[in-house]
């Protein structure tokens, strides 16, 4: 780990070629030359024209696939390579606030690799997949344990799609009892972007509420915006300032009192496992990230999970099919005529919901609580240690993060992402910056339960560190990061002219920096 780098802040930022992090080597396409072989098939033991027959003649390929000619050492060597320029859980302090990057344990790889699972195919028959059920079975039936809800679905694959699957079932729901005019959907200044973006492309106009002067919902504004033409509040507790919603239930009422629903974002329940249930509190849709609270891998690393749960008066409109247990049997029950229908092919990301079953059975309800009462010290940890160095407007006891800002570096001409970067140059994961919106140069911490004294006391460090380099040598911060392979790309540019291809890099494209 780099802990001291020398500071080169007149080195160039940026690795030259667009696509980052492949500048030092060269493309995989590069390296190839004809004739170069790294791959021993075994013989064929089929004939080759039975195969061919079972493919229909549009779907053949006529030329054969361009693809690198290389051998096995430089394939291994230039993806290992590559695997080395990546920040993540398994090689860097990760604190990235919202988003939950925890230690992702091995054993649940181990499990979700046995044959018995590995080679499952969807498409057999309910016979001979009784033990996947089960594992469905059982995980929708702890989820629902520790959300208090009624009944879940393991299909939507990320958070997001659990909001669509959310808004479909609220207008399914409000559709069922003749109250189909509710066409707005509530949403905090605080909450992440998902939200007002999922419900706005199913359809719903977005109404933002302000938040009050201690980071909280504000009830009056709230009140005053609350008609029968609102379907529904989403909310996130504890919000994205790390800040417990403390008069959720006013905020029940005052959206139940009017007919509407109350979608809780449970992307973070790491602050609340076997403390507190979001159907306790009043939430008649949930939906919760495995890929976060629940341990499966993140991002580059998924596929994702965004199982929803559901009050009793919800659970006719779950996607089908659920599964069901009918006596000692699991099984798929389509019979449900009120439902959304299918949200996703199959049943969901199969070996990533094993996963979360693995960890929720081997910590146990005890083991739960646990992870969520240590995320919260260990946040408060950092907060306590930090809060003061960086200004944090909002600073009380919080949940499983905080928001720092970084206003006070404005006049060195250094904001949050500046920091980011520096932090990426001593080896450890930038948190989440300017989110949320309601904090200026928002730096958004979040530590997790599985980082250990040392490593929160060694961020301290850094961020003390980087605080007197801001004071000393502005420009080595303003300029970082200097240790890394691809320095501060036009972010937009990468999302919206984004290159794909190797083809696409072929002239004068090669050569163009982001
Ligand atoms: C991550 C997150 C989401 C979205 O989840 P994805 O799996 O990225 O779609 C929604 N809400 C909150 C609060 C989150 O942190």
């Amino acid at each position: 780990m780099t802990t001291d780098p020398a500071p080169h802040p007149t080195s160039p930022t940026c690795g030259g070629r667009r696509g980052g992090g492949v500048s030092e080597g060269q493309l995989l396409f590069e390296k190839s030359k004809s004739g170069k072989e790294g791959a021993f098939l075994p013989e064929r033991k089929f004939p080759k024209e039975n195969f061919a027959d079972s493919i229909p003649t549009s779907l053949q390929r006529k030329l054969s696939a361009e693809l690198p000619e290389v051998t096995e050492p430089e394939l291994i060597r230039h993806f290992v390579n590559l695997s080395k320029k990546n920040f993540a859980v398994d090689t860097h302090f990760y604190p990235l606030g919202s988003c939950t990057m925890k230690y992702n344990p091995k054993i649940h790889e181990d499990v979700a690799s046995l044959d018995g699972f590995a080679y499952l195919h969807p498409l057999q028959p309910e016979e001979a997949s009784q033990g996947i059920l089960r594992i469905f079975y059982e995980l929708g039936r702890s989820l629902a344990e520790l959300t208090g809800m009624y009944e879940f679905t393991l299909q939507p694959a990320a958070g997001a799609h659990g909001e669509l699957c959310g808004m479909m079932m609220t207008r399914a729901y409000h559709e069922s009892r003749g109250e189909g005019k509710r066409n707005l959907v509530l949403v905090p200044d605080s909450s992440h972007g998902t939200n007002p973006a999922s419900a706005a492309q199913y359809g719903y106009q977005v109404v933002q509420i302000p938040s009050d002067a201690k980071g909280r919902v504000d009830l009056k504004a709230l009140e005053q915006v609350m008609s029968d033409r609102v379907a529904c509040l989403m909310l996130t507790n504890p919000n994205t300032l790390g800040l417990f919603e403390t008069d959720i239930l006013k905020i029940r009422e005052a959206v139940h009192k009017k007919g509407a629903l109350l979608y809780y974002d449970g992307a973070n329940l790491n602050a609340l496992l076997g403390a507190v249930r979001p159907g306790d509190m009043g939430f008649d849709i949930v939906h919760l990230n495995l890929h976060k609270t629940f341990t499966t891998p993140h991002g580059g690393g998924g596929p994702g999970a965004g199982p929803v749960g559901v009050s009793k008066a919800l659970a006719p409109f779950l996607p089908v099919p659920v599964v069901v247990k009918k006596g000692e049997r699991y099984t798929f029950d389509y019979d449900r005529p009120t439902s959304i229908g299918k949200l996703r092919s199959f049943y969901g990301n199969t070996g990533i919901l094993i996963r979360a079953y693995v960890y929720i059975r081997m910590l146990g309800l005890e083991g739960l609580k646990r992870v969520s009462h240590d995320a919260v010290l260990n946040a408060n940890y950092l907060r306590k240690k930090l809060s003061g160095a960086y200004p944090n407007p909002h600073n009380e006891f919080c949940m499983h993060e905080f928001v720092l800002s970084a206003t006070h570096l404005e006049s060195k001409g250094i904001h949050a992402g500046d920091i980011g970067k520096r932090l990426l140059d001593y080896g450890i994961h930038a948190p989440t910056v300017h989110f949320p919106l309601v904090v200026p140069e928002a730096l958004m911490i979040e530590p997790t339960e599985t980082e250990s004294k040392e490593t929160l006391d060694h961020f301290v460090e850094v961020m003390l560190k980087i605080l007197k380099e801001a004071e000393e040598t502005p420009e080595v911060v303003r300029n970082a990061p200097h240790t890394l392979p691809i320095g501060k790309p036009d972010e937009v540019q990468a999302a919206r002219k984004p290159i794909l291809s190797f083809h696409d890099l072929k002239g004068d494209q090669a050569q163009a920096t982001p």
